[in-house]
């Protein structure tokens, strides 16, 4: 048996080695490095396949944020909602451009924010909602749309672990995670499920302005060179990546079938075992399983990583620490027991290798090693 590992990019680069290495060559006999034709191709191409107006290319998904932060024109002490059970990035560049962090909790089923918590969170300083689509499943985007309508507010969606899941509004309308809010980010980092070989991101937008601020903060501020017009960062996303990208983009529909696929073994593995929690399905989102995350009840989930480990089958705890209880985030205002929901899932939660390449006597192996040890 292959050697099982959380993500396997070596095995999903073998199979496409020739288009890439192909697309690679190509960037360095035209040496153009920064801001070359891959990079408009691949944009081009992004914004086919999610169906938006502007994908505008750049450096990482942390900076995609900050970016899309930066266009909004916010002011110091403005809030911004964003759940409390998630990887830090989209809070630390709210905190980062001197805005607050609202933290809110999120719902048990899906890992993903609450939208009673969001509507118990709106102050007369609440300016935006970043929802983060955790785990590769959109968040309540129905409501949180009209929450926003309601109020005023913008909507900066995090799907950096979402790319390619689709959302459907009551109406039957169907849109990508990410085109939904008025800005949407992703991130390109390799082991997302649309990742590059270094770091990458992009921001999405259907707003011609916010389109032309976002390009223009992320080229320092300049639309027209050396003329700075706004307080802008250097973050670009550079043409070896983009080839990278064009090629995977082609995939991305059958790398998604691959880890739904891998998520159904497990599914059907787990279902019936009282002591785990399979991912829930929501009615609205397609779920492109950037992980496959399980909740473990009554069990000792150190002995069982430990027991894993021996085993050579890896296992991860995202997360173990709610952002409130973060040491960087204090707050008077929140303490362990305020939001219990996040608070209990990063006791619990346990995810398990989950990638394009899993096979079935891998996917055997390592259900049967996690049902002997519970
Ligand atoms: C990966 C990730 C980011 C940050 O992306 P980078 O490209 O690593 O900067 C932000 N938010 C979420 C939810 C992520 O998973």
């Amino acid at each position: 048996m292959k050697q099982i590992q959380m993500v396997d990019l070596k095995s999903q680069y073998d199979k496409i080695k020739s288009e890439i290495d192909a697309g690679i060559q190509e960037v360095l006999d035209t040496t153009t490095f920064i801001k070359g034709s891959k990079v408009t191709d691949f944009q081009h191409n992004m914004e086919k396949y999610l169906a938006v107006k502007h994908v505008i290319p750049v450096g990482n998904g942390t900076d995609a944020l900050q970016i899309a932060l930066m266009s909004l024109d916010l002011q110091a002490g403005d809030e911004v909602i964003t759940p409390t059970f998630t990887f830090i990035a989209t809070a630390e560049v709210v905190a980062l451009l001197g805005l607050r962090p609202v933290l809110v909790d999120v719902e048990f089923d899906t890992f993903n924010i609450s939208v009673e918590a969001i509507k118990k969170a709106i102050t007369p300083k609440t300016k935006a909602i970043a929802p983060v689509h955790l785990f590769g499943q959109c968040a309540n985007m129905q409501e949180i749309m009209q929450i926003a309508k309601e109020n005023n507010l913008y909507v900066v969606e995090d799907a950096c672990q979402s790319i390619g899941a689709e959302y459907t509004f009551d109406n039957g309308q169907r849109m990508q995670s990410g085109t939904i809010g008025h800005i949407g980010c992703t991130s390109f980092f390799p082991s997302k499920n649309l990742g590059c070989y270094g770091d990458g991101g992009a921001v999405f937008t259907n707003d011609d302005e916010l389109a032309e601020k976002i390009r223009i903060i992320s080229n320092h501020g300049m639309k027209v060179r050396y003329y700075h017009d706004l307080v802008g960062v250097n973050s670009r996303l550079d043409s070896v990546q983009a080839a990278v990208l064009d090629v995977k983009l082609k995939y991305l529909n059958n790398y998604t079938e691959a880890r739904q696929r891998a998520a159904d073994f497990y599914d059907s593995a787990f279902k019936n075992n009282e002591k785990i929690i399979i991912p829930s399905r929501s009615a609205k989102s397609s779920h492109v399983f950037h992980q496959y995350t399980v909740k473990l009840k009554n069990v000792d989930r150190n002995e069982l990583q430990k027991k894993l480990q021996e085993r050579a089958v890896p296992a991860m705890i995202y997360y173990p620490v709610p952002l409130h209880l973060q040491k960087a985030y204090t707050d008077p205002r929140y303490k362990a027991g305020h939001f219990p929901v996040a608070e209990a899932l990063c006791n619990c939660v346990l995810s398990l290798p989950m990638h394009t390449e899993l096979d079935e006597e891998q996917l055997e192996y390592i259900t049967k090693s996690i049902i002997e040890n519970i």
